[in-house]
């Protein structure tokens, strides 16, 4: 009897666990952004412009390419392209709320659900323009992936490399260990080598190896919800907040089918059919316009790179020829010009019409961007192309453009494929100001100054709790910012959590941060760009420079006996150390072999250095 109860109470739990929906999304988000606080800081940024921009009219068709990595240890892993494609027709359905079962949700909220419009196709080439079916096949000696474990995006730890993430949604299927039925990355929560959905093998598609109750390929459109960047209706919180609007608070996770209304949180019924709740595949069939708005505000600011890719587009055979100049820029450029929009002329030299082509463009080691261009230029015509904005740094560069792709073939004349041109930016980097404020912001302000004490900005009417964004363009200088507090009590961490951080706008380079002060005080940051060219203009009044870290001033407006102050930058500005001396003499021994900024003041006397120490 004891034998027959264990069974039946092992059966019972084992039931329970497989139909527990169960998604790694939020808690891999949450682990990654824990350990990569500067990524966590970014997405602050464009997470409060999401919230305030709340885009509601799409104006671009979106058609995203989609690369299927099949990655199997077994026969039955390795599902076949049928199941494959099942899956494929239940995105595009519930991504354009033509899924059949799309009439069943309550009557209730037939006002805000809503269709993403949102098209999915089978990659028909790779990132290299060869010819593709978008489904990846292979066998790999690991019997099972688990959340926290990334060789699956690798092809050397067992996985398989993620095709350019940016132009392509990459999905992976693969048997999942611990119950996980899948996950996706968020958008700028985790690497470029890691971005996508991964999905086990038996919750994909609707066909095959596809088990009840996830059988109806919902855990992909619920991962690529948050791909999208879409939360959990709970906001994975009692009654949290999923920062969509319309959707009714909720007090928690909804499993198996509900009857509605299915009351909390005070709300008229929890919309446990949106396919971002945990209900099973047969009971979800929604989006609403909240989160349709928020997707698309997603995409624009995170993913704009996906949409208007050719990975859709069949491969054709016909001889074309084009050509590339770039116009924009060259030469000096005025002003902070950062990021910059190149402009090129691209030219049909074949006797055939050329209808598309794609530029690749970078400048400096950026990384490459694509645009894709269609028209319709006769031979011999050309056409000048305004390209999307690339972020520089520094003074001088250089920009590379080339175009590919032309008539989505191959060029038969590749001599005249790329341009390559150097120019020149006199002035200015980007620089952000992040101010968040307390519950008491009434007490505070700021003001930057510049070197030579002229207030460059100000403040003094701040709202509570708010996070503010101040950009500035900057030549290579040192600045203070000084920030007032009336009652003494900073703006950390009594009455709320605030915080001051200077930023270079260009990979949000930190330069200086303040949390916690009493009635004032002063952020010192230094901006420089830094380039060759630079260093030279710095005069050397350091000897030796190189040195071991012992050195002297030989300027003769500094004096011995009155104190100079020497203030240490890293070469990105930050302040590492400050000394005083009262000779011409320091000693900077305790500092790393490397390249760093000194500032050295002795009242009005202020000298600016470069200083390298090899020791
Ligand atoms: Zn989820």
């Amino acid at each position: 009897m004891r034998i027959i109860l264990s069974i039946i109470i092992c059966f019972i739990f084992s039931k329970n666990i497989l139909s527990q929906r169960k998604c790694g999304s939020i808690e891999k988000m949450n682990k990654y952004l824990s350990k990569n606080v500067k990524q966590k800081i970014n997405r602050d940024i464009i997470e409060n412009k999401i919230l305030e921009e709340d885009i509601s009219i799409n104006t671009q068709s979106m058609n995203i390419p989609v690369v299927f990595h099949v990655l199997y240890n077994t026969p039955t892993q390795n599902i076949s392209d049928a199941q494959i494609e099942s899956q494929l027709v239940v995105m595009n359905n519930d991504f354009n709320r033509t899924n059949l079962d799309a009439f069943q949700v309550p009557s209730n909220f037939n006002s805000i659900v809503a269709s993403m419009q949102i098209n999915f196709c089978l990659a028909k080439r790779t990132p290299d323009n060869n010819p593709s079916t978008g489904i990846i096949r292979k066998n790999t000696n690991i019997s099972s992936f688990s959340l926290y474990d990334t060789s699956i995006h690798y092809s050397s730890l067992g996985g398989s490399d993620a095709w350019d993430t940016k132009r392509y949604l990459n999905i992976w299927i693969t048997n999942i260990d611990s119950g996980v039925l899948g996950w996706a990355q968020f958008p700028d929560a985790g690497s470029k080598y890691t971005d996508g959905i991964v999905i086990d093998y038996r919750h994909f598609g609707t066909i095959g190896t596809a088990v009840a109750p996830y059988n109806l390929g919902r855990t992909t459109t619920h991962e690529l919800g948050h791909y999208f960047n879409l939360f959990h209706l709970w906001g994975d919180n009692y009654c949290g907040n999923d920062l969509v609007n319309d959707t009714p608070e909720q007090e928690e996770a909804n499993y198996g089918c509900k009857i509605h209304p299915s009351v909390s949180c005070n709300n008229n019924g929890d919309m446990f059919m949106n396919f971002m709740d945990y209900t099973d595949d047969a009971c979800m069939n929604s989006f609403t316009i909240g989160q349709r708005n928020r997707v698309w505000s997603s995409i624009n600011n995170y993913r704009s790179d996906l949409i208007n890719q050719i990975g859709c587009d069949q491969i054709i055979n016909t001889f074309s020829d084009a050509s590339i100049e770039i116009l924009y820029p060259i030469d000096l450029i005025d002003g902070c010009s950062n990021p910059i929009y190149p402009e090129v002329k691209i030219k049909n030299n074949s006797t055939d019409n050329l209808y598309t082509a794609t530029i690749k463009y970078k400048v400096n080691s950026s990384n490459y961007k694509y645009q894709y261009w269609n028209g319709n230029l006769s031979p011999q015509q050309s056409t000048t192309i305004l390209l999307s904005g690339i972020p520089i740094s520094g003074n001088s560069h250089i920009i590379n453009a080339e175009i590919i792709a032309p008539n989505n073939t191959t060029d038969i004349n590749t001599s005249d494929n790329t341009d390559v041109k150097l120019f020149e930016t006199s002035t200015g980097t980007s620089i952000n100001i992040n101010l968040i404020t307390d519950n008491y912001a009434e007490e505070n302000s700021w003001i930057l100054f510049d070197e030579n004490n002229n207030i460059i900005d100000s403040n003094d009417s701040l709202v509570n709790n708010k996070h503010y964004i101040y950009n500035y363009c900057l030549k290579d200088a040192c600045y203070k910012l000084v920030v007032n507090d009336t009652e003494g009590d900073g703006f950390c961490c009594d009455y709320g959590n605030g915080s001051l951080s200077v930023n270079k706008e260009l990979d949000n380079i930190e330069l200086a941060l303040l949390t916690t002060f009493s009635f004032t005080d002063t952020i010192e940051f230094c901006v420089t760009a830094l380039t060759n060219k630079e260093n030279e203009r710095i005069l050397n009044s350091i000897i030796p420079n190189p040195s071991n870290g012992i050195i002297s001033i030989k300027n003769n407006n500094f004096k011995n006996s009155i104190p100079i102050l020497a203030e240490v930058f890293s070469i990105e500005g930050k302040l590492i150390s400050s000394e005083t001396s009262l000779t011409k003499t320091f000693n900077f021994r305790y500092l790393k072999n490397g390249i760093y900024l000194i500032k050295f003041k002795q009242n009005e006397n202020v000298i600016f250095n470069k200083l390298v120490i090899n020791k």
